[in-house]
């Protein structure tokens, strides 16, 4: 089977929320069918919605996978719920690991449960910028280049996180 490059934004603001970031790379990089995985740096990022909630820690991971976008959902979820986080009633909530698939491949997925690319993939600089960092010439479908994306989108509300990790 021929694999697809593949972007996954993780994100994480409850407990020791680097400690959820790492180790879910470390799962992902186990997961069946994940090959050649890469990291951008970590940012420290407003929340966004509600406010009354920590500051998350965000970074996007790229990898190729032998398998379909909607065969890695659950297993990415499956993750996600093994770090803790119960399913809220209300969007935009704490939680200490969320795992979004921002693109894979070129596809273009419109299903009631997943959505690629990401529907907000356009306009949040916390997965824009980690996004350019791993590559700038990256083309979202239907929406042009990662790094014409950033010029549109202010780099507002995030901060490189330890500079050294
Ligand atoms: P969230 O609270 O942001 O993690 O959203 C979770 C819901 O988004 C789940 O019900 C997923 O089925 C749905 N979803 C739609 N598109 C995607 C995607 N590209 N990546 C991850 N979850 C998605």
């Amino acid at each position: 089977m021929t694999s697809e490059l593949v972007y996954v934004a993780l994100g994480s603001n409850l407990g020791d929320r680097e400690q959820h970031l790492q180790r879910a790379l470390v799962e992902i990089t186990g997961l069946p069918g994940v090959a050649d995985v890469r990291s951008s740096s970590v940012y420290e990022t407003d929340p966004m919605g509600p406010q009354n909630q920590p500051d998350y820690l965000n970074a996007v991971c790229a990898f190729h996978y032998s398998g379909t976008a909607q065969s890695l959902l659950p297993q990415l979820q499956a993750l996600e719920a093994s770090h803790g986080r119960v399913k809220a009633t209300q969007r935009w909530t704490a939680r200490p690991l969320d795992l979004d698939i921002l693109l894979f491949g070129e596809q273009r997925i419109n299903e009631p449960d997943l959505q690629v690319p990401h529907v907000g993939i356009g306009d949040r600089s916390f997965v824009l910028w980690p996004l350019r960092e791993l590559n700038p010439n990256l083309l979202v479908p239907g929406k042009g280049s990662v790094a014409d994306l950033c010029r549109h989108c202010q780099r507002f509300g995030i901060r490189r996180f330890n500079e050294a990790s």
